[in-house]
């Protein structure tokens, strides 16, 4: 079986920095894979060209088996990836309900759409209680919550979510694991780039290690969890 995303020696540069210097990875259907490592080590920039945001130097991505390399980004989010980015980006101005509308800008279908609106409230039900507030009124936690939500209003089969937990208190990260983890039970397949390490690899089936544009270890979330450099490095243990 072909996994849902097939990413090959994938290389992206901003002008003479490789940023992503030959990576490769796959994500299974229903699997949970994380890239963790430290700042600049070029996650996001991964993420972005998934995403069709930026052009790739050399490599191939594949998405359920087809060329992905190269599509624009609103046909990505038309082929079933949805990207809930770092730093939220939601739109302060406009209510809840209008934001996790924007989510769904690519569908026509009315009902479908409001299932899925409410999908989003029972999920997340500060944002159904607050659906006609300006989205700028929310907490940072409540913001992530928000833009995790708008993602999944595009229905996506795979969802990559940066840094869901940048600026959270410790219970309002613990309630976006979880909700991570309920997501995956319900069958989505999710792509999470994470700082957190250990509560990154705590959830995820795989794990890929970056360091400065490469992937230098590769394993289960619970073999990463117990490896000693793994330990040494990003979960504070001596
Ligand atoms: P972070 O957690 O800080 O986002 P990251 O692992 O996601 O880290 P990237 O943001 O992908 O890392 O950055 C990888 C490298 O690319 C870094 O050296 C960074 O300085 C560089 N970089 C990122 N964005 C740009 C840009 N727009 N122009 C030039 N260099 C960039």
């Amino acid at each position: 079986m072909t996994a849902l995303l097939e990413v090959e020696n994938l290389r992206v540069a901003y002008g003479k920095i490789e940023a992503v210097k030959g990576i490769s990875f796959t994500v299974e259907a229903g699997q949970v894979v994380t890239l963790i490592g430290t700042n600049g080590a070029g996650k996001t920039t991964t993420l972005r060209t998934l995403s069709g945001l930026l052009k790739p130097l050399d490599g191939t991505i594949r998405f359920e088996g087809r060329p992905l390399t190269g599509v624009p980004a609103h046909r990505v989010v038309a082929l079933g990836l949805a990207h809930s980015p770092e730093g939220r980006h939601i739109f302060p101005r406009l209510t809840i309900a209008e934001n996790l509308q924007l989510g769904a800008f690519l569908r026509n279908d009315t009902r479908g759409i409001a299932q899925d609106v409410q999908r989003v409230y029972d999920l997340f039900p500060i944002l159904g209680e607050r659906a006609r507030q300006a989205a700028g009124t929310l907490s940072g936690g409540e913001q992530q919550m928000l833009a995790m939500g708008r993602a999944l209003m595009s229905r996506p089969k795979l969802l990559m979510l940066d840094e869901p937990s940048m600026g959270l208190s410790p219970i309002m990260m613990q309630r976006i694991m979880a909700t991570i983890t309920e997501l995956r039970a319900s069958g989505t397949t999710i792509l999470l780039v994470e700082q957190n390490a250990r509560a990154a690899l705590s959830l995820a089936d795989h794990g890929h290690v970056m360091e400065i544009g490469k992937i230098v270890l590769s394993g289960t979330g619970a073999d990463l969890l117990h490896d000693e450099s793994v330990r040494k490095a990003y979960l504070g243990e001596d």
